[in-house]
């Protein structure tokens, strides 16, 4: 038997899904990689570009770039619109795949879930998202970017003349038991403020944090830019409420001056975290992975799953593009190594 004979079920067509698809046909294995929704990319594939004069590697390009090595090798086979329906586990995994109603029945050797994350919904958290239409998550920005090329408040279609972020909604939050740090917010909102300040130099940011995390390439360079350009406050808003005139006021403790202040913006931006997703903790039971009180700091069950079984992603922990591509590399290394250890004919 040659690899080309050994079948890897991927489930998840974000970047993690994309690279491990890729790496393992690249090692001469056969892939079938399952995505439910109808595109591939994951959420990376909504990012914007975040160039100011120069780019700033935020890696957002590299998701089109994995889409078409994984459309163009004819090792992987991709189903889109396709969800797992069943797994049972004999000497290979038997699968049962869902394609808008249409049930088919593939054996796969091993299996490796790269599902990704769910964004954090802000909805509960006192800053008025839902209710001010100018309070936005930072997934809501990248993609408001990516369509116009510049950002207008989505009340009235005006240029912002002042910007605040808020850092760590849904991570680092004890009150809702998620403690874990998202890695990749810190990062995304300094670039994105330097970013709009680039396109639209009338804009003033202003960045409320916890502590600022120190994530992915040339950090060190754009951080002492937005240091320069971007106003940091170590502090996490209170509430924001709506001023007569449109506008958003946030209240918070100054560092500086020890005492509480209000400032108001014209748009704000919620910078909310990464939460592991539904989908890895339903096929982790199909696959007998014991998720109880699962989350990104308690994911002992993922680091050992059963043999054949394999994870790469943020379907493990937080991290950006570039390292969700390692840790697919990772994994589809690991897996040529398991099969080449149940099969004397891969070399
Ligand atoms: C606002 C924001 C800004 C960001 N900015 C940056 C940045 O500038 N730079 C950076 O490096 N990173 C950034 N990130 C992080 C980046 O989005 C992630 O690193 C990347 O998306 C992780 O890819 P993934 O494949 O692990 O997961 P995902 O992108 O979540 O992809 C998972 C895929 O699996 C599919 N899936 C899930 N369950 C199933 C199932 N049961 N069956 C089939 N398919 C399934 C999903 O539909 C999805 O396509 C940002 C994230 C956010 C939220
Ligand atoms: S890495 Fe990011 S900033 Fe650089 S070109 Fe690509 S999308 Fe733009
Ligand atoms: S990366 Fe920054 S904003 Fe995101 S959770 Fe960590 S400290 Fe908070």
């Amino acid at each position: 038997m040659n690899p080309a004979t050994k079948q890897i079920l991927v489930i998840g067509g974000g970047i993690s899904g994309l690279s491990a698809a890729v790496d393992l046909a690249r090692l001469g294995l056969a892939v079938i990689l399952v995505e439910h929704s109808a595109s591939l990319g994951g959420h990376a594939a909504h990012l914007s570009c975040k160039a100011a004069d120069r780019c700033v590697a935020c890696g957002a390009c590299m998701v089109e770039e994995k889409i078409r090595e994984a459309d163009t090798h004819d090792a992987v086979q991709i189903f889109l619109n396709t969800r797992i329906e069943k797994i049972d586990r004999h000497n290979r995994f038997d699968v049962t795949l869902n394609q808008n109603g249409q049930c088919r029945h593939v054996s796969v050797d091993a299996v490796l879930l790269a599902t990704g994350f769910t964004p954090f919904h802000p909805v509960n958290k006192p800053y008025g998202y839902g209710r001010f239409e100018n309070v936005m998550t930072n997934l809501e920005l990248d993609q408001m970017m990516r369509r116009n090329g510049a950002i207008k408040r989505p009340s009235d279609d005006e240029f912002p003349g002042n910007m605040a972020f808020i850092q760590c909604v849904g991570s680092r939050d004890s009150s809702l038991g998620h403690l874990w740090c998202s890695k990749i917010c810190c990062g995304a909102a300094l670039r994105m403020a330097r970013c709009i300040q680039h396109r639209q130099p009338e804009v003033k940011a202003t960045f409320f944090y916890i502590d600022v995390q120190n994530f992915g390439k040339n950090f060190q360079t754009y951080y002492a830019d937005a240091q320069q350009k971007v106003q940091l406050i170590r502090s996490i808003p209170a509430d924001v409420l709506k001023t007569a005139d449109d506008r958003l006021k946030l209240s918070y403790f100054d560092p500086d001056t020890h005492a509480y202040q209000e400032s108001v913006f014209d748009m704000v931006i919620l910078s909310i975290g990464l939460m592991p997703s539904e989908s890895t903790r339903d096929l982790a039971a199909m696959l007998n992975i014991d998720m109880a009180g699962y989350s990104f700091e308690q994911k002992s069950a993922l680091l050992r799953p059963p043999d054949g079984v394999f994870i790469a992603g943020t379907a493990l922990e937080p991290m950006g593009i570039a390292e969700s591509t390692l840790s697919a590399g990772k994994a589809a290394g690991d897996i040529f190594h398991y099969l080449k250890n149940h099969d004397t004919d891969i070399r």
